[in-house]
């Protein structure tokens, strides 16, 4: 392979790897004879060198196949090779084209008992396991464990000429443009929906991946599918640009020295997000999951452990609070089993969350100064002290910074400061009957119609009449953390950033003793400052900086 002789960045990375052990079962492939296969106990192999490949798959279905404490003697002598479901029957076959004689499969090398020992160890050692694999066979088209993955695919190149026209200098110039329908095609196939899965891809030096309408090879130091029009782009960080699960996350913090510390915060938060979009079984295990990512980001920007605050950091922690609900997930939650209530992890977490986060602005990068909050202090209390980068217990996050206070009405913020004095309140119309089924969605509040809002202004104010107007509703955008907006309730609005006449941040709500909980994310709208008030006063951000800075303790 290609990728053994000749890549450079793969063959230092191997070389990282040396100290290793074993998975303790594997499937032999040598012993295959008759349509009868064996798995062997790896302590009895007296090879040096054991090269072996891993299936990463969808499970799904074929219970009856697992290997248990039940079968495992049996099936160290020999079984039937059809007792394998279909998608690891492809795999044998995969991995015997790679010339390999093993592979490991965890539903067939681990005994499958509830209170197996063996399932603990080869789960700690898994990012080992992947790494020092010869090949990573993706079965990413398999919905199941019996779907199979070698299916013959569409292999034509469907190609369209256009005839375009140009004028270049006062000419007109005839032209064609030819385009080709195949390509290299980034989709989200079954495989990438599991978030265990994503540790393997992000562990695996190499990976094969079968996909729905091509075959992808990928390493550390390039990517070839066979739907390739023309050449890839040759740097592999050109590539991860565009993609979206970031399966190369380790990878592209690590391999380039030119990434700058900015480069890979954004990195993060790009995965952080991919991440939040996968679906997983147990809510309690999405911190677990994301774990690896974690520590390769730690080791890559040479932050200590201490740094990491349930998927935050703390070097990082005023855009890191700033995640808000993706609404494009309509879907909702990414869990099978939503907890009733979400106190596994610290609100201000995006692990809190059962659905898919996203940053507003990536672009928030190099605007220190703009961050008016400020982070005191963060403790958190990890499940397992000897797993920093895992789930966490609990997390009390303390801040300082500009703060409102508001009345969510069940429809939009209004102000509770009480701005007394000069200002006046511009009149509200009252609430009609289906006013809260908004058309922007039910999470999205809004401000009043403009052109109404306008009309009332003007019906209370002959339009000369000059006045220091500020209405009473906060002119702000909230994605509130749930899928529906909470009942009307206080609520305080945090600025973590202030730029230019405009303010974002998170919403709070009171719990007790003294503590309070994210429930959204907001930032003023800038439109009003061309509506009602006509002359530019930024009203969210200046009600926001009204107040002195204020201290929140945030569970
Ligand atoms: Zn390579």
């Amino acid at each position: 392979m290609d990728c053994y002789k000749n890549h450079e960045i793969c063959t230092k990375l191997r070389k990282k790897l040396l100290v290793h052990r074993l998975p303790k079962y594997l499937i032999d492939l040598e012993s295959i004879h008759n349509g009868y296969i064996r798995i062997v106990d790896t302590e009895g192999i007296q090879e040096d060198n054991v090269q072996y490949s891993i299936l990463s798959y969808s499970w799904g279905g074929g219970q009856h196949s697992k290997t248990t404490s039940g079968n495992l003697k049996k099936r160290l002598v020999g079984f039937p090779l059809t007792d394998l479901p279909m998608t690891v029957q492809h795999a044998v076959t995969v991995t015997q084209a790679f010339r390999l004689c093993y592979l490991w499969v965890d539903a067939i090398c681990i005994p499958q008992d509830p209170d197996g020992r063996l399932i603990q160890q080869e789960l700690d050692a898994m990012p080992e396991l992947y790494a020092k694999a010869t090949v990573v066979i993706s079965a990413a088209c398999a919905a199941h464990s019996n779907a199979g993955f070698l299916e013959p695919r569409d292999q034509d190149y469907h190609q369209y000429d256009l005839p375009v026209s140009t004028v270049d200098e006062g000419q007109q110039v005839d032209g064609r443009i030819t385009l080709f329908e195949r390509g290299f095609k980034k989709q989200r196939e079954p495989v990438d929906m599991r978030i265990w899965t994503e540790q393997e891809r992000n562990n695996a030096l190499c990976s094969f991946r079968f996909e729905s309408e091509q075959v992808v090879w990928r390493c550390r130091e390039t990517t070839h599918a066979d739907s390739d029009v023309d050449m890839l782009p040759p740097y592999p960080d050109a590539y991860n640009a565009s993609t979206f699960d970031g399966s190369m996350f380790p990878s592209m913090l690590s391999t380039t020295s030119t990434r700058n510390y900015e480069g890979n915060l954004r990195e993060y938060l790009k995965h952080t997000s991919d991440f939040s979009k996968r679906q997983y079984t147990s809510f309690d295990d999405r911190l677990d999951a994301f774990a690896r990512s974690a520590s390769f980001m730690a080791r890559d920007m040479g932050w200590e452990a201490s740094q990491y605050k349930a998927g935050l950091w703390m070097k990082d922690m005023q855009r890191g609070l700033m995640w808000c609900r993706d609404e494009r997930w309509t879907n909702g939650s990414t869990a099978d089993d939503v907890p009733m209530n979400m106190t596994l992890v610290p609100s201000w977490s995006w692990a809190s969350l059962p659905s898919a986060v996203q940053w507003d602005d990536l672009n928030y990068l190099d605007w220190g100064s703009c961050y008016s909050l400020r982070v005191s202090e963060c403790k958190v209390k990890v499940k397992c002290p000897k797993k920093p980068y895992h789930g966490v217990e609990k997390g009390e996050l303390t801040v300082e910074g500009y703060a409102l206070n508001v009345f969510w009405d069940g429809r939009e913020l209004v102000n509770r400061t009480g701005l007394c004095g000069s200002v006046r309140r511009a009149s509200r119309p009252t609430l009609e009957p289906g006013a809260f089924n908004n058309p922007q969605g039910p999470s999205l509040a809004r401000t009043h119609d403009k052109e109404e809002r306008k009309r009332s202004h003007e019906s209370a104010f002959p339009s000369d009449h000059q006045v220091s107007l500020e209405p009473s509703v906060l002119p702000a955008k909230v994605i509130w953390d749930s899928l529906l907006p909470p009942e009307p309730q206080d609520l305080t609005c945090l600025e973590i950033l202030g730029f230019g006449g405009s303010s974002s941040g998170i919403m709070l709500s009171y719990t007790s003793g003294g503590k309070y909980k994210r429930s959204g994310y907001f930032a003023t709208e800038d439109e009003i400052k061309s509506g009602l008030l006509g002359g530019g006063s930024k009203v969210g951000h200046h009600w926001l900086r009204q107040g002195r800075c204020r201290k929140f303790c945030v569970i």
